[in-house]
């Protein structure tokens, strides 16, 4: 299948296949520590290999393992639909650790890894930086380190951390963010500081991954309750893989109790919704909604903004089946803004090689 549009994929996912790959990337402190250690992998636990969601089942390889080459990517995604540009977001196990430097030694190696095999291999691809949140002043080293490479387009950060992200200890991230012209994606999956629901831990994945919007709904609360949005003006917000039917209910329920205890939060000058339009964007899988076009008209509707979805494929996770990339029910005259105009506006980077 062919679109007659340009497209714009802003979350596709690339896998480092070992740690094998990452070892010519460490230094040879970090180096000798994986090969003491006997470390095999960082493999996020968010995304286990066999779990059904983690890839669909035509896009795995002949073990069954999750696809993981660029020619991979290339045949089922981006020649596929005709993407012009498509951001990786790499995940891996970074968020988790405990140490900062290793973290901060693992993010560097990542993103060094990810610039050598798939941003230099085809001129399509951009990716975001990942950072070790762990430590706020080596994720912005991290930051001013990679930013020099302007096919990064984005910081990446987990929906659960060890802190709501609102909080100032993360400020200087978000200085550096804006100063480079970086949105701060923040994309589904936790670093298990604590329980992914607010209840404690569940027992099956099914609960964790719908506990996600949970996450993503208490990390807006905090960018905006906190301030992020005044101190920041130009700070962008991009939510991956977040789902998007919660936000609409969400954001009347914030915007109606601020209006009751504004008081409190001065420096919040208007109804969240409004700053949340403004600033934060969502990637449109895995789209959330019913089957029901009519249904899922409302729900842009309740949006109401055309600027806020972004088109992603979430390759390689199953979030839906055969070509069907655009939900049913996205009104067609939204189609261009979310397939490409939103991007564009989203991330300044990627207009200086877009034509
Ligand atoms: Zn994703």
């Amino acid at each position: 299948m062919t679109v007659s549009w340009s497209t714009i994929d802003c979350d596709v996912h690339v896998n480092v296949p070992s740690m094998k790959a990452l070892l010519p990337h460490l230094d040879q402190y970090w180096r000798d520590s994986v090969v003491d250690r006997g470390m095999n992998s960082l493999d996020s636990i968010s995304y286990p290999p066999n779990a059904p969601l983690t890839a669909r089942p035509d896009w795995r390889g002949r073990a069954g393992e999750p696809p993981n080459t660029l020619d991979m990517l290339r045949s089922h995604a981006l020649d596929r639909w005709n993407i012009d540009i498509a951001i990786c977001n790499c995940l891996y196990g970074v968020q988790l650790l405990y140490s900062e430097d290793m973290a901060a030694a693992f993010a560097k190696a990542v993103n060094d890894w990810v610039a050598a095999e798939w941003l230099d291999r085809d001129a399509r691809l951009r990716a975001s930086i990942v950072v070790p949140m762990q430590n706020p002043d080596y994720a912005v080293a991290e930051i001013e380190r990679c930013a020099k490479d302007r096919r990064f387009v984005q910081v990446l950060v987990l929906a659960m951390g060890e802190a709501p992200l609102g909080r100032r200890q993360y400020w200087p991230v978000y200085a550096a963010a804006e100063r480079h012209g970086l949105p701060l994606g923040l994309h589904a999956g936790s670093s298990y500081r604590h329980p992914v629901t607010s209840l404690g831990w569940p027992s099956w994945y099914v609960e964790d991954y719908c506990a996600q919007s949970q996450g993503f709904q208490s990390q807006v609360a905090s960018l905006v309750c906190e301030g992020v949005f005044v101190k920041f003006p130009k700070l962008r917000v991009v939510l991956l893989e977040s789902g998007v039917t919660w936000l609409p209910a969400f954001l009347w329920r914030l915007s109606k109790f601020w209006r009751g205890v504004r008081l409190e939060v001065p420096w919040v000058d208007r109804s969240p919704l409004e700053i949340v339009r403004e600033h934060v964007r969502l990637t449109i899988q895995p789209f959330d909604g019913p089957d029901d076009p009519s249904a899922v008209a409302r729900l842009i509707d309740h949006m109401q903004s055309d600027d806020m979805l972004l088109f992603s494929s979430d390759f390689p996770h199953w979030q839906f089946d055969g070509d069907d990339i655009m939900p049913v029910g996205i009104p067609e005259r939204l189609h261009g803004r979310i397939r490409r105009d939103n991007a564009l506006a989203t991330y300044g980077r990627l207009t200086e090689t877009l034509v």
